[in-house]
């Protein structure tokens, strides 16, 4: 019988910027177009096309996206350009005329379409190529999972809404379908992002479905409790304090849910939350954390806060550190004050000069960098459970370390637990285990510790 010769597949090659949120949807265009028949590079070299998905929410992000355009024209050729940047075409094209196709961001179909004629699929190429859980980006061991696309919120500093549309709920049967799938095919963590998690379902008036023989509300409190039954760590990201959040902080006390919530308050003073159109802006969200951690002690708050804003005073902003000392959150980033290009708050008088900028950021990270410490600090002496990113190499001392993190950290953007010591009775040791670690020391950002199997009994 003749051997039939199917001709090699045609390789993309993709760069991924921004946003996990972006990343949720490279990984999406690269499912898509593994199904379709065609391989992945890892280089330019190797690479028959190259798909650069882009970020354009700050004007550096913008930067950052037209200098990864300008290195893979350079490196390879063939570029087609996808993403938040996509849709301001003409810039990108006004420098880079030679791009073979530019497309905007969640354009699946034009971008794989793009691709398509860029480097045609092999006929007859096997198509069930994919892993269950589709092709991912982030390690086996955690996944992104989106919940919902675009805000109803207009944040006088955030053009997300105008490049991303209004609010767009995916079907909670959808979601938890994905999050199964995802599980089976060995995540251990799920994060649940979106740009409001909060909101999800408001669009569709929380419509019910049918979920393994019951109904189920799009809404994100019935999403918590069953992605809670899938036994695994679910965080939730980019949470707004509205009331019905306080209903999600018992499954984090009962186990279901990953204690940990991440919020981006973005300031404190009232003046300078309504100047930003922030959203559930709630006078009393002290008192809400405070009853939050009643309820469950271990919950680690993540937040993220802009600085120098228009119109922040000296007042504002101490205003602000002293919130601080009180709420005691967990984890913290801060940004720089950056207008963005078609931004409402770029209008807004009373710009605060760099310098001042500068000089509360500096105070801001000096103020949180002792809060987490001193958060930190406390757990030294615990057990906690960690979950393991990295096994090491054997040392000189014939030890191997491990980088893990407890519940309080998600990936990428919080802290570690460095483990030392793993190798005694766990010779098999492997990134997504779970395991309990006695908490041997802390800094400012991580946690040092050793699994407790390890300890003289
Ligand atoms: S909530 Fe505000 S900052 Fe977040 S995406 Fe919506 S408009 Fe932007």
């Amino acid at each position: 019988m003749a051997t039939k010769i199917i001709p090699p597949a045609p390789k993309v090659g993709m760069v991924s910027l921004g946003c996990p949120k972006a990343l949720v949807d490279s990984e999406r265009i690269l499912t898509k177009l593994r199904s379709d028949g065609y391989q992945m590079s890892p280089d330019y070299a190797g690479a028959d096309v190259v798909l650069v998905n882009t970020c354009g929410f700050l004007d550096s992000a913008k930067e950052e996206s037209l200098e990864a355009i300008g290195e893979a024209i350079a490196e390879n050729g063939r570029v087609i350009v996808t993403g938040c940047m996509g849709n301001e075409a003409d810039v990108i094209r006004a420098r880079f005329p030679q791009v073979l196709a530019v497309t905007g961001a969640h354009q699946y179909e034009a971008v794989v379409n793009a691709v398509h004629e860029a480097s045609p699929p092999v006929p007859n190429a096997f198509v069930d190529l994919v892993p269950e859980g589709g092709l991912k980006l982030t390690p086996r061991h955690y996944s992104y999972l989106k919940i919902s696309e675009g805000c109803n919120h207009r944040c006088s500093f955030c053009i997300i809404p105008s490049i991303r549309g209004d609010l767009v709920s995916r079907r909670i049967d959808a979601v938890l379908r994905e999050a199964e799938k995802l599980v089976h095919a060995g995540t251990r963590e799920l994060l649940v992002i979106s740009q409001d998690t909060s909101a999800y379902g408001v669009d569709v008036r929380h419509e019910p479905r049918q979920w393994k023989g019951a109904e189920i509300r799009t809404h994100m409190t019935d999403l918590a409790r069953a992605l809670g039954d899938l036994g695994v760590w679910t965080r939730l990201h980019y949470v707004y304090p509205y009331p019905h959040v306080d209903q999600v902080i018992p499954l984090m006390a009962e186990g279901k849910l990953t204690p940990y919530l991440d919020i981006p308050f973005q300031h404190a003073s009232p003046k300078v939350l309504k100047a930003m159109k922030r959203p559930a802006n709630d006078a009393k969200v002290l008192d809400r954390i405070r009853g939050w951690r009643d309820i469950c002690p271990d919950i680690a708050i993540r937040s993220s806060f802009v600085v120098g804003f228009p119109g922040e005073t000296e007042e504002d902003f101490q205003y602000l550190l002293d919130w601080l000392d009180e709420a005691q959150l967990d984890r913290v980033g801060a940004f720089r004050f950056e207008p963005v290009e078609g931004a409402a708050a770029n209008a807004l008088p009373d710009p605060v000069p760099e310098e001042v900028k500068e000089e509360r950021y500096a105070r801001i990270m000096e103020k949180t960098a002792a809060i987490s410490a001193a958060r930190l600090q406390a757990k030294v002496g615990r057990t906690l459970p960690v979950i393991v990113d990295e096994v090491g190499e054997m040392d000189e001392d014939g030890s191997i370390g491990a980088t893990a993190r407890s519940q309080a950290d998600a990936p990428e953007i919080d802290g570690n637990v460095f483990l030392r010591d793993v190798q005694i009775g766990r010779a098999d040791l492997k990134p997504g285990d779970i395991l309990d670690v006695l908490i041997e020391d802390a800094d400012e950002h991580d946690l040092y510790g050793v699994p407790v199997e390890n300890q003289p009994r």
